[in-house]
C-alpha cells in the first residue's frame, strides 16, 4: 500500500472526512465522487475526493 495513492472522501454538504480510499493516480485521472453515508448529515450524500 502506497501512501500516494491514498484519498479522501469528504462530504460536500458538511465538507467533513469520512472515508479514506485507494486510487491509483497514474490510471484515473479524474476526481472520485460517489454516494456515500454520511454520520454528521445522517443521510447518504455525495462524497468528493480531496487531498
Ligand atoms: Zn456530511
Amino acid at each position: 500500500m502506497s501512501q500516494e495513492n491514498l484519498i479522501k472522501l469528504e462530504c460536500t454538504v458538511c465538507k467533513k472526512t469520512n472515508y479514506y480510499s485507494q486510487k491509483n493516480k497514474k490510471i484515473i485521472k479524474e476526481r472520485l465522487q460517489m454516494k456515500k453515508y454520511c454520520r454528521h448529515c445522517k443521510k447518504h450524500t455525495l462524497h468528493k475526493e480531496t487531498k
